[in-house]
């Protein structure tokens, strides 16, 4: 049981423009008003579970967003003046340039947009380093394609690279001088782990082989097949043996198709956990993509909210979303970051992070929790529950591919301890 308060970040404003989105209109108002719906925004004074406390995103300005990216993109990128009336850029070259195309178009919110999604995040890291919260919840953040002076894949900022350089700052009492009333401090370690369907490209890419003693580890899990996006030479697993020119703190688990909770379980089992218990992060950054989601349209895997048990009073599975958003908030002892990511069937990111939101708070919601009747009630046809169930695609993820998975791990996960020391 935990006591811990809950920060989640929200305003009105900030979901009005994180609906405008284009690859994903509308699906920040479902979101938020399903977990207000579900009653769980109210935190009543008897309530000694936990408290979720909103807390409003303070816009980035254009220096808070130069702690990573190009002063030059988000001039452009801030200021309507380079687009007309119909949205369409003066200059084509220049907005190819930045990436503003195809995918990530120009919007009339997205000044706005950037200025929130990317200040949510710095509230929310900040809202943990300053000791308000042990849990910090931004569902419109995990904008993990976008680079320093690039927009990509739907993702105009990084929020997620912006929140790690905030996390890094702090610093930490060291445990063995407790009792001292000014122990010595020392450097934070972040550890961020993207469970999105697509490859974490922005994020690895910013902190892959960075000098000194480690502070970051970045460990993606990801689809990977020939010519699916992004395409990275961070995406592959880590070499079979040994590799002094492999960096181990930019670490990637490719899955093929149909990837189901059971590999997951193996996946969190032998790599994941390992690699924790090898870097020992005092920050967790959980990047929350539900597009792996059985049901989502890219209909690639087959994972699911709270795996087949999940359809009972039983509880849930282990390996499945719930299961492994829940080790990390409660069995890992770091503060933890949750952003969402990818997930293009809105109805069931909804379902999703309402059923996140309530394990953050240590309270989770059944999985056959009806969906209040409210506006959107109808978007949640035919089942009009929580539930995300898995379906029958068979899971291409051979045994012995997560064998190997595994077994290359166990060096990654020893260099990870040798270069620590
Ligand atoms: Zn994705």
């Amino acid at each position: 049981m935990s006591y811990d308060t809950v920060v989640y970040v929200v305003s009105n404003d900030f979901v009005k423009v994180s609906s405008q989105l284009p690859s994903n209109k509308n699906r920040s108002v479902l979101v938020h008003t399903l977990i207000k719906e579900l009653g769980l925004l109210a935190s009543s004074e008897g309530d000694l579970h936990a408290r979720l406390q909103p807390l409003r995103p303070t816009p980035a300005s254009a220096t808070d967003l130069a702690l990573y990216h190009d002063r030059d993109y988000l001039e452009y990128v801030l200021n309507p003046k380079h687009f007309n009336a119909e949205g369409s850029p003066i200059d084509s070259a220049k907005a190819a340039e930045f990436g503003i195309e195809e995918d990530c178009p120009w919007f009339r919110e997205l000044p706005a947009y950037i200025r929130l999604v990317g200040g949510a995040s710095l509230t929310a890291a900040n809202a943990l380093v300053q000791g308000q919260a042990t849990i910090a919840i931004n569902w419109e953040g995990g904008r993990h394609h976008a680079q320093k002076s690039q927009a990509s894949g739907f993702c105009y900022v990084a929020d997620c690279v912006l929140a790690i350089l905030t996390l890094k700052r702090a610093r930490i009492p060291c445990l063995t001088d407790l009792v001292s009333p000014n122990p010595p401090l020392r450097k934070a370690r972040v550890l961020y782990l993207d469970l999105d369907l697509h490859f974490s490209d922005g994020v690895s890419h910013a902190f892959q082989n960075t000098p000194g003693t480690p502070q970051i580890l970045t460990l993606s899990i990801h689809h990977a097949a020939l010519g699916f996006f992004p395409i990275s030479e961070l995406s592959s697993l880590p070499p079979s043996d040994p590799d002094p020119n492999f960096d181990p703190f930019t670490l990637s688990v490719p899955l093929s198709r149909g990837a189901t909770c059971q590999t997951f379980f193996s996946v969190w089992t032998n790599c994941v956990e390992r690699v924790k218990e090898s870097f020992q992060p005092d920050f967790v950054v959980l990047q929350c993509g539900v597009d792996g989601l059985a049901g989502d349209t890219y209909g690639i895997w087959n994972w699911s909210l709270g795996g087949r048990e999940g359809r009972d009073e039983e509880g849930i599975e282990e390996g499945s979303l719930g299961w492994c958003v829940n080790r990390v908030c409660h069995s890992w002892g770091c503060k933890t970051l949750l952003l969402g990511g990818g997930g293009y069937n809105s109805p069931n990111a909804a379902r999703a992070w309402a059923y996140l939101t309530s394990i953050a708070l240590n309270k989770p919601l059944s999985l056959q929790t009806p969906i209040p009747d409210h506006t959107f009630f109808p978007y949640y046809a035919p089942s009009f529950t929580l539930d995300v169930p898995p379906n029958n695609m068979p899971d291409e993820n051979t045994l012995a591919y997560i064998e190997d998975v595994n077994r290359r791990f166990g060096w990654v996960c020893e260099e990870i301890r040798t270069r620590l020391k």
